[in-house]
C-alpha cells in the first residue's frame, strides 16, 4: 500500500497556494499604470485600463463602466504594444553647409527639415551679383518654419558677384551658363558643380532662382524679363507656376506690371539643366528693377511662399 502526504507538492490545495502566491508576487513586481478614456460616440462610457510597464502579464483587468453606471469587469490580453504608442515628436532642424568649399566661391546652404516627410524645395538667389531683391529675399526664406518636407536656400550663389556689385565677377563668369547642357556634360566650376550635386543628392523636387530684369516685360520698348516666371515646361510644373502669376497678379492693379510666364530657362542655367536632366519642376522668377527694392524684396518672398504653401509646406 502506498502511503499519501496529506500535503502533496502537487496536491490540489498547493497548487491553489501557488497561484495565490505568484498572483500576489505578480501585483507587487509589475509597475502598473492605470488610464482612463471616456469615449461620447455612438454610446457614452468610460474604458481604464492598466498597463503594465513589462510585458510578462499575460492577462490585464480592464474595467468598462456601461452606460447606466454599472459596471462589470473584463480580463484583457496584454501583449506587447497593446496601447499604440504615439510616434516620436519630430524634430526640425536647420543645418549649414559650406559650398565650394576652400575655393574663392565659398557661400553657405542652409537646409531647413521639419523631420516630416514631404517635397524637397530650393531656392536660390544671388546667382547674379546685381539683382539684390533675389538675395535678399533668399535671405529671409532661409528663416521659415515649415510643416513638412525640406527646404534648402543658397541664398547667395555667387558671394563674389554680389561682392562686385555686378552680374558676375570681374575675370569670372556668369554662373547661370555653367550647368550641364547635355545629360552627359559636367558643370564647368566647382561652384556650378557643387549646386549642382546638392540638387542631385537631396532629390529635390522643386527648384526656384530668384532673378531681376531691369525693366518690365511688357514694355516692349526693352527686351527685359522683369516681371515673368521662366519655367521648364516638363513634371507637371505648370499649374503651380499658374498659381503663383495668379496669386500675384491678383494685387498687381497695373497691367505693365504683372507678372507672365515665359518658357525654357536659358541653355547653361541652374533652372534649365535641373529641369531638363535631373527631372526638377523648375522656374527662374524675374522682378522689375523699375519698383523699389522693398517692392521686389516682397514679390520674390511673395512667390516663394505661394510656391511652398501650394506644396502644404507651409
Ligand atoms: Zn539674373
Amino acid at each position: 500500500m502506498i502511503k499519501v502526504s496529506k500535503f502533496s507538492i502537487f496536491s490540489k490545495s498547493a497548487i491553489i497556494l501557488y497561484f495565490f502566491i505568484a498572483t500576489i508576487l505578480l501585483f507587487f513586481t509589475t509597475d502598473v499604470t492605470a488610464k482612463t478614456i471616456s469615449y461620447s460616440d455612438p454610446i457614452s462610457y468610460t474604458v481604464t485600463t492598466y498597463e503594465a510597464s513589462t510585458s510578462s502579464l499575460e492577462y490585464l483587468p480592464t474595467e468598462i463602466l456601461e452606460p447606466d453606471g454599472s459596471s462589470s469587469y473584463f480580463r484583457y490580453k496584454a501583449v506587447e504594444g497593446m496601447s499604440p504608442k504615439p510616434d516620436p515628436a519630430p524634430v526640425a532642424t536647420i543645418e549649414t553647409k559650406t559650398v565650394a568649399k576652400a575655393s574663392k566661391y565659398e557661400t553657405k546652404l542652409y537646409i531647413i527639415d521639419s523631420g516630416i516627410k514631404g517635397p524637397v524645395v530650393m531656392i536660390i538667389g544671388g546667382v547674379h551679383g546685381n539683382e539684390p531683391a533675389g538675395y535678399m529675399a533668399a535671405a529671409k526664406v532661409k528663416n521659415y518654419n515649415l510643416k513638412k518636407g525640406k527646404l534648402l536656400v543658397l541664398p547667395e550663389a555667387n558671394k563674389l558677384a554680389i561682392e562686385a556689385g555686378r552680374r558676375y565677377a570681374s575675370g569670372g563668369s556668369d554662373l547661370n551658363r555653367l550647368f550641364p547642357q547635355s545629360k552627359s556634360a559636367s558643370p564647368k566650376n566647382i561652384l556650378a558643380k557643387d549646386i549642382y550635386n546638392i540638387i542631385k543628392d537631396n532629390n529635390v523636387d522643386w527648384l526656384m532662382d530668384m532673378h531681376e530684369g531691369f525693366d518690365y516685360y511688357k514694355n516692349t520698348a526693352t527686351n527685359s524679363v522683369g516681371q515673368t516666371i521662366i519655367y521648364y515646361p516638363a513634371n507637371n510644373a505648370i499649374s503651380t507656376v499658374e498659381d503663383i502669376v495668379k496669386h500675384l497678379n491678383n494685387d498687381i492693379p497695373k497691367s505693365l506690371h504683372k507678372f507672365t510666364i515665359l518658357r525654357y530657362p536659358v541653355q547653361g542655367s541652374v533652372a534649365r539643366s535641373s529641369a531638363e536632366f535631373l527631372g526638377v519642376k523648375s522656374f527662374i522668377f524675374e522682378t522689375s528693377m523699375k519698383q523699389t527694392l522693398a517692392t521686389r524684396i516682397s514679390l520674390q518672398e511673395k512667390a516663394a511662399q505661394k510656391l511652398l504653401s501650394n506644396l502644404g509646406m507651409l
